[in-house]
């Protein structure tokens, strides 16, 4: 059923389409076009009022052959820089960026998957379930797209995002995120003249970094400052300082348990600094939620669907853990549960990406061996 020539054929064309975070307007009506095409009903949601994307999210709707409880299948429209007039090279069964771009593969890979599931579906009548299409814009600049989706459009609650490298590999779990900024107030005052009536932020936040969390703090859980910035000129008492840092972890209790323990290190500091009339120096430290993890076990259904779907086509899948975020942590947060399936992507974010087309062909035999699969379950 899985046409492999039009499947890298469908691939090489998206290369030729730009698709920048933001402005994924043209690849996303491309698609509605493709897809309207094969007859199915396309939806775009007002998420690009959050986003600032040119456009919003895709949700595609394939009608089942059978009543059953519908799954989606999720893949992000926009790509890193630089992403724009890729061109590529295609040799010893790969296809690569010729070297001025990365070559979008993440995540047209994935797309490139579901539109030939999608050309699969029309053309053949066996039993499948409802199927949603999901295709989100931002993905790469903080998961936009996904966190402003329109969730009222999918009624799928089970599904798979594919944006992994290793088609042979599942990834079943993911860590919590956060990121925090911590700005320290001191007074300015010139350095040579009157030195003491100053307060010099950059010393105290180094004091304070010294003290903080980075690294790898167990197994499961890392830390780490990442940016710092403060004073005027190199004869100026600093006056403010500030610093940038992250944390993740497997346990949901650890990572709180690490935010508490932030918040407590810079308080207690603090409270043993001299105080100005004024009441300087003074700190903010602010705490932002970037995505929430996700586990599901490996003896979930759905881990057990995909993984007999990979043995009726010969894949040997196992289970991974993913260090990052992806679309998939904010769709389980919402409800939605999710796998996140390969691609065969490979080397992503950089000019030397690449694919083996022998794992894109893999890819989308394992996703269509799923929606046979689940047919087959539910009739
Ligand atoms: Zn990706």
């Amino acid at each position: 059923m899985i046409d492999p020539e039009r499947l890298i054929l469908e691939f090489k064309t998206l290369l030729s389409i730009d698709n920048p975070s933001g402005k994924e307007a043209s690849l996303a009506y491309y698609l509605s076009d493709l897809f309207s095409a094969l007859g199915y009903r396309c939806f775009f949601d007002r998420s690009g009022e959050h986003t600032g994307s040119n456009v919003g999210n895709l949700i595609v709707h394939i009608p089942g052959t059978i009543p059953a409880k519908p799954i989606f299948f999720c893949a992000h429209l926009d790509s890193v820089p630089p992403c724009e007039g890729v061109e590529y090279i295609e040799e010893d069964g790969l296809i690569k960026s010729a070297g001025k771009t990365v070559l979008t593969a993440d995540d047209k890979a994935g797309i490139a998957v579901l539109v030939e599931l999608g050309r699969v579906l029309a053309e053949n009548k066996f039993p499948y379930p409802p199927i949603e299409f999901i295709f989100t814009t931002s993905e790469e600049v903080g998961l936009l797209g996904a966190k402003y989706l329109d969730y009222t459009l999918m009624s799928a609650d089970e599904g798979f995002v594919l944006d992994s490298e290793n088609p042979e590999e599942v990834i079943n779990q993911a860590p919590s995120s956060y990121q925090y900024r911590l700005v320290v107030k001191g007074k300015s005052a010139h350095a040579g003249l009157e030195p003491e009536k100053g307060i010099n932020a950059i010393k105290i936040l180094a004091l304070i970094l010294s003290s903080l969390p980075t690294g790898r703090i167990d197994p499961e859980t890392t830390a780490n400052i990442g940016k710092i910035q403060g004073g005027t000129a190199v004869n100026i008492v600093p006056e403010f300082a500030e610093a940038l840092g992250e944390f993740r972890s497997h346990s949901e209790e650890k990572i709180e348990e690490l935010k508490r323990s932030i918040e407590n290190t810079v308080k207690d500091i603090f409270a043993n600094l001299p105080k100005s009339e004024d009441g300087l120096p003074k700190y903010d430290l602010k705490f932002e939620k970037v995505f929430q993890g996700f586990h599901i076990p490996e003896d979930d259904p759905l881990c057990q669907l995909v993984k007999r779907a990979g043995e009726r086509i010969g894949l040997l899948l196992t289970f991974k853990k993913k260090e990052g975020g992806s679309d998939a942590n904010v769709f389980n947060a919402n409800g939605k549960r999710c796998l996140i399936l390969g691609v065969g992507m490979q080397k992503v974010h950089t000019k030397e990406e690449f694919i083996r087309k022998r794992d894109l062909i893999n890819s989308a035999r394992l996703v269509l061996e799923i929606v046979k699969l689940k047919g087959e379950l539910s009739s």
